[in-house]
């Protein structure tokens, strides 16, 4: 449920329904807004009596939370949430738009240091690379692991850029973290509940992939093992699902961006690369997505597609992301936002 205080509530007189809560045996997460404070009270509340919170001094309503998700849902909280990542902290989830790209995978010194130059010069906010990559075949490359997040954060060093990564596994999140600033969720990882509720013990924004099959409900109760776990800060990102259509690597459902602003405050991505599978269907999903409200997108750029370990039929190329940008920023303008 939710505990609404009047506005100009006291620090002490949150603190009084916190401990009420708390004697009830939920958990509280506080939300304070520019003029008022909500308390989202989460547990079983089969015990509790509503009318003794009710009476509490300062309270104003109590109402239920109707969504499964309940950190995550907009009845918790109407105002979108933005989270500053990076050397920059730049704000995913305000009028400015996000771009983060790069490679699908870390590949050498060369490669990576080449590519965020391009990035950065692109004007993106953020270099995106794998060091441990999720393949399909345990004969592909699994990426460089730890040397390639070595790599990351020298390419940050040089460019200023954030660095977003994957992180496959608990046993490599702290090192992960340690080097990374979004620690990047796979699809595939989407509903690994423990690594979540190890996602949300670091003190890091996640990425928070879109599972291959998975339900918006499952996605953001998925975002809720986070949150709850104590890490707010999660980005979802759409990067299209499995469908029975092959022309597609996945198919790309734009909708569940503006479904996702209804539905939840936290910040929503598009990643038109693995969202589609091929670099000429990258540029107009990217436009597609930014006219849809995504609060950034997330792509792959290689100087050398051809050549590429991982991904090159969709990864574009750093002309490509240089011709997009401006195009991107014209669509961002016409919707009153910015890129
Ligand atoms: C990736 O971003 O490189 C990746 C593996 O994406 P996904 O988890 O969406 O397949
Ligand atoms: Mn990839």
């Amino acid at each position: 449920m939710i505990i609404v205080m009047k506005p100009g509530a006291t620090k002490e007189q949150v603190q009084h329904v916190i401990a009420l809560i708390r004697d009830y045996g939920l958990k509280e997460h506080p939300i304070y807004g520019t003029d008022r404070t909500v308390i989202a009270a989460i547990g079983d509340k089969r015990a509790v009596d509503k009318g003794a919170i009710e009476n509490a001094p300062m309270v104003d309503r109590i109402m239920p939370i109707l969504a499964p998700y309940k950190m995550a849902s907009t009845e918790v909280k109407k105002e979108r949430t933005q989270i500053k990542i990076g050397p920059k902290q730049f704000p995913v989830g305000g009028r400015k738009i996000a771009i983060i790209a790069g490679p699908c995978a870390v590949e050498s010194k060369e490669q990576i240091f080449r590519i965020a130059e391009a990035v950065r010069q692109a004007g993106a906010i953020a270099l995106r690379g794998g060091a441990y990559k999720p393949r399909t075949s345990p004969y592909s490359f699994q990426g460089l692991r730890e040397e390639g997040l070595k790599l990351l954060a020298e390419a940050r060093k040089r460019t200023g850029l954030a660095v977003v990564t994957e992180v496959m596994g608990v046993d490599t999140i702290d090192l992960v973290a340690e080097y990374a600033d979004v620690l990047q969720i796979g699809a595939r990882n989407m509903q690994n509940y423990p690594l979540l509720e190890a996602a949300g013990k670091v003190e890091k924004p996640v990425l928070l992939k879109r599972g291959l099959s998975s339900q918006l409900d499952e996605w953001l109760l998925a975002a809720e093992y986070i949150i709850n776990a104590g890490n707010p800060n999660v980005i979802l990102c759409e990067r299209g699902i499995r469908t029975y259509e092959d022309y597609v690597r996945n198919t790309l459902p734009l909708a569940a961006v503006a479904e996702l602003h209804r539905r939840t405050h936290l910040p929503v991505l598009v990643d038109p690369s693995h969202g589609t599978g091929h670099a000429y269907l990258v540029a107009p999903m990217s436009r597609a997505a930014i006219a849809a409200e995504a609060d950034g997108i997330i792509l792959e750029v290689h100087h050398d597609p051809e050549h590429a370990i991982s991904d090159g039929a969709q990864s574009i190329t750093p002309v490509a992301l240089a011709r997009l940008m401006p195009v991107l920023g014209k669509i961002a303008q016409a919707i009153g936002r910015e890129v």
